[in-house]
């Protein structure tokens, strides 16, 4: 039975990912052995952290590294989100835009979510866009990330902790605004996963 102790002690920090050192499959995900059988390493990550994963949703690295097991960089995302996702981070070449028939959002709406986009703002927050589109929060990001997300900022390094859990820094490069609650959340989660 993994355990979040368990998980974090055969990862790797690389930038602000958190890379499972275990076995990793042909499909790029690792797996780990829990609750009586193999399972997707990020997904039990995301269950130990988050709750239960809704029958049928994916979870989706917004960091798009499939090693990768940091919860912040886990969301939920339905096949469609998924498929839009990879549109948007182009790994599947063949297929662009709204001529794929899994996705989701137009062009117009794309522009308008990117346009309005602020991390966790409670009317352009992720959230919200979701709600007043009628899309999952996993589609919002697919649609924002290559406009919006940065990497890390070169913080102050301060230990293996820090280290491993530099926040990603959601940054709206219209307004400059990065999202000021993030670091909390990172403080929380940090001294939850690094309890020894
Ligand atoms: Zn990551």
């Amino acid at each position: 039975m993994a355990t979040i102790e368990s998980l974090l002690r055969k990862t790797t920090p690389a930038g602000d990912c958190q890379e499972w050192a275990g076995y990793i499959a042909k499909s790029g995900y690792g797996l780990v052995w829990h609750s009586g059988k193999t399972r997707q390493v990020h997904r039990v990550s995301y269950e130990l952290h988050k709750g239960p994963i809704t029958d049928g949703l994916h979870v989706m690295h917004i960091c798009d590294n499939r090693k990768c097991i940091n919860p912040g960089h886990l969301v939920l995302g339905t096949r469609a989100d998924n498929m839009a996702d990879m549109i948007a981070k182009k790994r599947d070449v063949k297929a662009k835009g709204v001529s794929h028939p899994n996705a989701k959002l137009s062009p117009e709406i794309a522009a308008e979510i990117r346009r309005r986009y602020i991390p966790y703002d409670r009317t352009n927050g992720s959230s919200a866009l979701s709600r007043e589109f009628g899309v999952s929060q996993g589609a919002v990001y697919a649609c924002i990330r290559g406009v919006t997300w940065q990497p890390p900022v070169s913080a102050p390094l301060v230990g293996v902790t820090q280290l491993a859990y530099a926040p990603f820094v959601a940054v709206n490069p219209a307004t400059g605004r990065g999202n000021p609650d993030l670091a909390k959340a990172h403080q929380r989660r940090t001294a939850l996963f690094c309890r020894r």
